[in-house]
Parts: C-alpha cells; sequence; structure tokens
C-alpha cells in the first residue's frame, strides 16, 4: 500500500509556557485524505497541538512540517500565506462577524486571496449551498441557528480549498441534531478529499471517525493509526506507556 503524501509531520514537538508544558514532545503524522479526532481531557494539550499545527502557535522544541513546508524557516508573513492557502480553521464559538451575511462572512474567508469581491462571493454562494444553505446566503449570524452558524463558519473555512481543516469542539456548543449535521458535513468534505482534524470530547463522535488520538498530559497517549502496525521508526525507542502508575 502506498501511503499518502504527509499534510502534517510533528516531531518531537514541545511547548512550554512558564510552569507549563502544554505538549511535551509530540510526534504525529497525517497524511492526506485522513480525517482524525483528537481527544483526551481538559488540559491535555489538544488545543494547543492544534494550534501548532495551524501554525498559529510556534513550538518551543521540535519540528513542525505542513503541507511539506518546515514552519520553522518561514517568516511570518510566509506563514501568513501557508495559513491562507492550505489551512482552514473552526472553531466552537463561530467566529462570525456579527453585522455580516452569511455570504460576506464566507467570502471573507477568501480575502487573502487576491481574487476581487464579486469572485469571492460567487465562490461563497457556491460553498453556502454545498453546506445546505443556499436559501440563506443572506442572514446574518443573529438569524440562524446554531448548527447553521457553524455550517457558515465551516464554508469560511473551507471556501479557499485549503489542505487542512483544523476543527476545535466544533460540535461542543451545538444540540446533539445540529452536531450530527456538521460531522456529517465534515465526513462529506473528507470524501471530497479535505484532510481534517477534530477535536472532542464526544466518545461516539470520537469512535465513528477512523482515526482517534488520544493525548494525555501534553503527550500522544494513544494513537489508533499505529495499532496493529508495525512502527519502524520509533519502535526502538519507545517506551511501554501500559504500566501501573
Ligand atoms: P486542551 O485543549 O486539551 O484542554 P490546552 O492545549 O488548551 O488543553 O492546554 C494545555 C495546557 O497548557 C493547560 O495546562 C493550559 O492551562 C496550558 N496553556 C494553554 N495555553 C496557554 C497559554 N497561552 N499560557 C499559559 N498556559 C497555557
Ligand atoms: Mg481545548
Amino acid at each position: 500500500m502506498s501511503a499518502a503524501p504527509a499534510v502534517v509531520e510533528l516531531a518531537g514537538v514541545t511547548r512550554a509556557y512558564p510552569g507549563v508544558t502544554a505538549l511535551a514532545g509530540v510526534d504525529l503524522t497525517v497524511r492526506g485524505g485522513e480525517l482524525a479526532a483528537i481527544v483526551g481531557p481538559s488540559g491535555s494539550g489538544k488545543s494547543t497541538m492544534l494550534n501548532v499545527i495551524g501554525t498559529l502557535d510556534r513550538p518551543t522544541a521540535g519540528r513542525v512540517t505542513i503541507d511539506g513546508h518546515d514552519v520553522a524557516g518561514l517568516t511570518d508573513r510566509q506563514l501568513s500565506a501557508l495559513r491562507a492557502q492550505s489551512i482552514g480553521f473552526v472553531f466552537q464559538q463561530f467566529h462570525l462577524a456579527e453585522g455580516v451575511s452569511a455570504l460576506d462572512n464566507v467570502a471573507d474567508g477568501l480575502l487573502y486571496s487576491g481574487r476581487g469581491l464579486k469572485d469571492r462571493r460567487r465562490r461563497a454562494a457556491a460553498v453556502l449551498e454545498r453546506v445546505g444553505l443556499g436559501e440563506r446566503i443572506h442572514h446574518r449570524p443573529a438569524e440562524l441557528s446554531g448548527g447553521q452558524k457553524q455550517r457558515v463558519a465551516i464554508a469560511r473555512a473551507v471556501v479557499g480549498e485549503p489542505a487542512l481543516l483544523l476543527a476545535d469542539e466544533p460540535t461542543g456548543a451545538l444540540d446533539s441534531t445540529s452536531g450530527k449535521a456538521v460531522m456529517e458535513l465534515l465526513n462529506e468534505l473528507n470524501a471530497a478529499g479535505t484532510t481534517i482534524l477534530v477535536i472532542t470530547h464526544d466518545q461516539g463522535i470520537a469512535e465513528s471517525l477512523p482515526r482517534q488520538v488520544v493525548m494525555l498530559d501534553g503527550r500522544v497517549r494513544h494513537d489508533s493509526a499505529a495499532d496493529g502496525r508495525v512502527r519502524h521508526d520509533s519502535a526502538a525507542s519507545t517506551t511501554p506507556t501500559e504500566a501501573p502508575c
């Protein structure tokens, strides 16, 4: 089986804050076309890891490679360009601009693409149609339900066709029906080729996804992608983690 190219590679990634090590030497490879859940208790480093992968935060040690770029070698300007072209973000609290239509919230996802307003709106309308909001493109966030707002936020995140979509608790503020619709949408986007990492507290959601990465105390405690597979790269240096503590 030939593996797809890595979209994300973390090697020994550490992120220390004064008094807290949020990430403590994380190794993780995510390949093109994957859909993975990141789970773990509050404070285990999930958001920090997603922010480092999304180049919103730089590690204090280790190497981060995104879509083939070693991010340590990029200037802030180049990082912004990488984010704009290759990475979409979705957060629990939607982060939509309030006084602005769904159409323009999504069109803003293309602000740094160099496209004119008319083209940005045309693409935004097409993506809103795709997420099932074709009838609501002129609605403002206050006129939309939580689930609809999150679909607008997802449309904004993917309108630029990023290689990687990062979602931090995207269903955390939604009722279970809307949460399910959002997960169905993420599954559809993944089926169409987008690589997706989703942080979730919801065990059912995590188990429904093809891969689960379990974080604990800033480390990857378990990765289902490693199950039943010989890990030539790290087998020799891996210490058993199942010992009673
Ligand atoms: P999770 O998303 O799994 O709940 P986080 O990645 O948000 O965990 O946090 C991991 C650890 O890092 C926590 O102990 C948190 O308090 C700490 N942390 C996160 N961000 C900061 C920050 N900006 N400054 C100081 N400590 C932080
Ligand atoms: Mg978090």
